[in-house]
């Protein structure tokens, strides 16, 4: 067994400035970011994520992991591949319009073509509006999975739209694992089988398969390889509706957990691998589980229900809100501005401080 010199760097020798407790590895910063590059094509090879002369659509929001993503493949794969982005405007005032510059900024320095869309034009609505009634009303749903639910749609209806063969996320080790555990605890069988540096179980034209070359990424080394690097990312603020997230309890106990005993997350990511093997649907289940599929009465997306999740759950939240809208007017007749109460609130979660400090967005500022 080699024995390695915690204070220099294990492959040249000089000084250390990074120890990842892993391993243990001890790097200088070029070995670092050559470790960091290297291990994203391997994970890409291994997955078999990309092949020559596919169309690639970036989901790019302007924070570290879609920046990174796309400086990767744009590095290594643009001489194949035709790498385009989609940016999506989820409509958050003062969190989301930084963020988005940015990312324009990134993909007209790499010379990128991207494409904008917001929840606005797309749904007639935006977040800023929506959430306040999903805190309120709890019954409706989660903040961030109504969000999610509603980028996903996005992005596969507009990969479709522009004839583009995969869609790239910056999902990282740390969101895979959170996402992990999150199925355990919530016992959710169907979500833990759609994970994976693939997403998706079915194969169907109407689903643009989803993939993930940051999947094997620990989120801190992005942090670290973006100092490094002076890579811009928007790490400002966090999105002022992300402390409702179930998400960050899952985030936090498996920060420590990696503390404590670091390699846990990759242990699990091994454990997640092991396990999908033993229950993936044979193929005779897909083929059955594929002709269930129809398309959505009102959008057309796939789905194996009349109207797919997205439509069924603005149409949900409109009605909820136009019944908001009317108590509001009731309210305010009877002198009782309860309407009040909603922009209170509104006002409380863009000023949560406190709840912000323990998001990891704002823990993003790697000093070198
Ligand atoms: Fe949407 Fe949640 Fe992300 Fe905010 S933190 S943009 S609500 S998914």
């Amino acid at each position: 067994m080699v024995i390695k010199n915690p204070e220099k760097c294990e492959i040249c020798g000089k000084k250390r400035v990074i120890t990842l407790g892993y391993g243990p590895h001890y790097f200088c910063d070029k070995h670092f970011v050559n470790f960091f590059e290297t291990r994203i094509k391997k994970t890409i090879r291994k997955y078999n994520l990309i092949s020559p002369k596919e169309k690639l659509l970036v989901a790019l929001s302007g924070g570290k992991d879609s920046i990174v993503t796309l400086k990767m493949l744009h590095k290594f794969y643009s001489k194949r591949n035709e790498i385009k982005a989609i940016i999506i405007d989820e409509g958050v005032d003062g969190y989301r319009d930084k963020a988005i510059k940015l990312a324009i900024k990134t993909c007209k320095e790499l010379n990128v073509n991207y494409k904008l869309i917001s929840f606005e034009k797309e749904f007639g609505i935006t977040n800023d509006k929506l959430m306040p009634l999903l805190i309120k009303n709890q019954k409706l749903g989660g903040t961030c999975a109504f969000c999610g639910t509603l980028r996903r749609h996005i992005m596969n209806k507009y990969a479709k739209k522009m004839k583009m063969d995969k869609l790239v996320t910056g999902h990282n080790l740390d969101d895979e694992t959170q996402s992990f555990v999150m199925n355990v605890f919530n016992n959710d069988f169907d979500r833990l089988l759609r994970m994976g540096a693939t997403a998706g179980v079915i194969e169907h034209e109407g689903f643009i398969k989803r993939i993930k070359p940051l999947y094997e990424t620990p989120e801190k080394e992005i942090i670290a390889y973006c100092a490094y690097k002076e890579i811009p990312h928007y790490s400002q603020d966090c999105c002022p509706y992300s402390y409702t997230a179930k998400r960050n309890e899952f985030r936090e106990m498996l920060n420590n957990f990696e503390t404590r005993f670091p390699g846990t997350e990759f242990s699990i990511l091994r454990f997640y691998e092991n396990l999908k093997k033993e229950l993936m649907p044979s193929k005779e289940m897909k083929i059955e589980m594929e002709s269930k599929l129809k398309k959505c009465k009102n959008c057309k997306e796939p789905t194996q229900k009349e109207f797919c999740k997205t439509c069924e759950m603005i149409e949900k939240l409109k009605t909820e809100a136009n019944k908001n809208e009317k108590e509001n007017q009731i309210n305010l007749k009877n002198k009782k501005p309860k309407s009040k109460k909603v922009n209170l609130k509104e006002n409380e979660i863009k000023n949560n401080s406190k709840y912000n400090k323990k998001l990891t967005c704002s823990t993003t500022k790697y000093k070198k």
